[in-house]
This record gives C-alpha cells, sequence and structure tokens, in this order.
C-alpha cells in the first residue's frame, strides 16, 4: 500500500497473541493513526491487520519480511506516545 502525505501514527502498542495466519505465538506491533485506526503487524510472519481487517499482502518479493521491517522500524521511530494522541486506548 502506498501512502502518500500518510498521518503520523500518535501511539504505539505491543501485545502477544497467536497469529491466524502463521499459527504462531507471537508479538504484534501495532499504530494507532487517527482517522484511520489500528494496525497490527504479526512480527514472525508479517500479516497486517487495520482495526482487525485482515489486510491482503501485496505480491512483490519478500512482502511479508518488508512488512516486518517497516512496523520495526516504526517503532524505533515513534515515541510511546504523541502529544497530539487522542482517545482511543491500546486494543
Ligand atoms: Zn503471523
Amino acid at each position: 500500500m502506498i501512502h502518500i502525505n500518510a498521518p503520523q501514527p500518535t501511539a504505539k502498542n505491543i501485545y502477544a497473541g497467536k497469529c491466524p495466519d502463521c499459527k504462531k505465538r507471537t508479538r504484534y506491533l501495532a499504530f494507532f493513526t487517527p482517522w484511520y485506526g489500528w494496525d497490527s503487524t504479526c512480527i514472525k510472519c508479517g500479516r497486517n491487520w487495520i482495526d482487525n481487517e485482515w489486510m491482503p499482502l501485496t505480491f512483490e518479493p519478500q512482502s511479508r519480511q518488508k512488512s516486518v521491517a517497516r512496523a520495526k522500524k516504526l517503532w524505533r521511530k515513534l515515541p510511546p506516545r504523541s502529544e497530539n494522541h487522542y482517545g482511543d486506548s491500546p486494543c
């Protein structure tokens, strides 16, 4: 998915669970963006959900690895919570 001028996430969350895609115990990195919702990525297989909707992966090579790398990079970059974060608590 290509975002142009995508708003920056204002909160992040990490949580454990069993991934319905790779069927493993894993952790998810989740990011909250205003008007967009929670974007969660399984760090084992790269499966991505937005507001609990299963996002189709692109058919480019290594799309799952890229998805994991993107989530980890964003995780390192973001503060725990931005000043402009509103409302919604982590899932
Ligand atoms: Zn998974």
